[in-house]
């Protein structure tokens, strides 16, 4: 891996060079360890465009920084910024790029107390996410593994399901098994929702009991070796009415249509009308209320999104979701979710889940 953590670096000082910055001041922990290894949660790293990265951390982290990080560690007992200015000071560096999406105020605020005369501190926003989008062959199988113990713990749990079971205990259920499947944790609150709750896209599961001849909607996923998977499965307790088929079928040809669209040189917002489009052949386009997919990685949401007139084009290595949805006030919604790869000719599904309509 030392060698893929350099790699990554290399690739941000070019992106450096090619934003004209002197050097990024990295502050959010996914990218952090992304660009070093480092899996704590307080430091900071300093990349020159031309020099070797630094990471700061405090003495809680210093036995954990020497096994994970692959790049030189410094460990401060002053305040980060302090710390990294100096740093940068000392290596005159001039223009500095910051993470204007990441960085706290109150740290801005810090760093720009340690400015001095003609060094500047540069708003850069989404230079690390850009290169986080496409992924290496150990980031997939992370994701793999990581969809595939959410799926498990999905087909488990769903085992137990009764009618009167909570939302809540089914959700807890579900976060269990992921554990015990070896999951670090989940990847966001698991949402289990009942019967006309399902409507709400991403309500918290509550003491709401689960109904016979209702619909149930679960939206999971899990961590693993640091990386996020995600999936929806809808479940029907009974045999489903005309009206819940209908539905599931158009949401169903949504996702495969959004599927069928994801290939390399592809815009993300072209897989987002071909899900929507075929949601409008419904009548169903404005109960369909969110974009069809995000990217998935060290963290649950990432780039790129795929939403309406989204202009980045899909390469192979991204990980992303495909989940349109309809969600009826009253009734009930419908989501269907995957995570997939980006591969050299389309996608390749993650998530080792049948779509049908789980009957209980
Ligand atoms: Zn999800
Ligand atoms: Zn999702």
């Amino acid at each position: 891996m030392t060698e893929e953590y350099k790699q990554r670096r290399e690739r941000l000082r070019e992106a450096l060079v090619a934003s004209k910055l002197d050097a990024l001041i990295i502050s959010g922990p996914p990218s952090v360890r992304y660009l070093t290894g480092f899996t704590g949660s307080n430091a900071m790293v300093l990349v020159p465009a031309g020099g070797e990265a630094v990471l700061l951390t405090d003495p809680r982290y210093e036995i954990q920084a020497a096994q994970d990080v692959s790049c030189r560690v410094s460990v401060v007992k002053t305040p980060l910024p302090k710390a990294v200015m100096s740093v940068a000071r000392r290596k005159r560096l001039h223009r500095l790029g910051f993470e204007s999406g990441r960085l706290t105020f109150a740290d801005y605020e810090a760093l720009r107390e340690c400015l001095w005369l003609g060094a500047s501190l540069e708003p850069a926003a989404g230079i690390v996410e850009k290169l986080r989008m496409v992924k290496s062959a150990v980031e997939v199988e992370a994701i793999r593994r990581s969809m595939q113990t959410a799926a498990e713990a999905y087909k488990q749990a769903m085992r137990r399901v009764r009618a009167g079971m909570l939302e809540s205990d089914l959700a807890a259920e579900l976060d269990h098994q992921m554990r015990r499947l070896g999951a670090e944790k989940p990847a966001f609150e698991t949402i289990v929702l009942a019967g006309e709750r399902t409507a709400l896209p991403h309500a918290r599961p509550g003491p709401y009991p689960l109904i016979a001849n209702r619909l149930l909607l679960v939206d999971a996923g899990a961590v693993q070796s640091g990386y996020a998977s995600d999936m929806t499965r809808m479940a029907f307790l009974g045999t489903p009415g005309r009206r819940v088929r209908r539905l599931y079928k158009a949401v169903l040809e949504a996702q495969q249509a959004a599927l069928s669209a994801v290939g390399p040189g592809i815009l993300a917002g072209a897989v987002d009308q071909a899900a929507r489009q075929v949601l409008r052949n419904y009548g169903l386009e404005q109960a369909f209320v969110h974009a069809t997919g995000h990217g998935v990685g060290l963290e649950i949401h990432e780039m790129p999104r795929l939403g309406k007139r989204e202009k980045t084009r899909l390469a192979a290595g991204m990980v992303v979701t495909v989940e349109p949805g309809a969600y009826i006030e009253g009734f009930g919604g419908i989501r269907i979710e995957d995570t997939v790869v980006v591969t050299s000719n389309g996608c390749e599904v993650l998530t080792p889940a049948s779509r049908e309509l789980l009957p209980l």
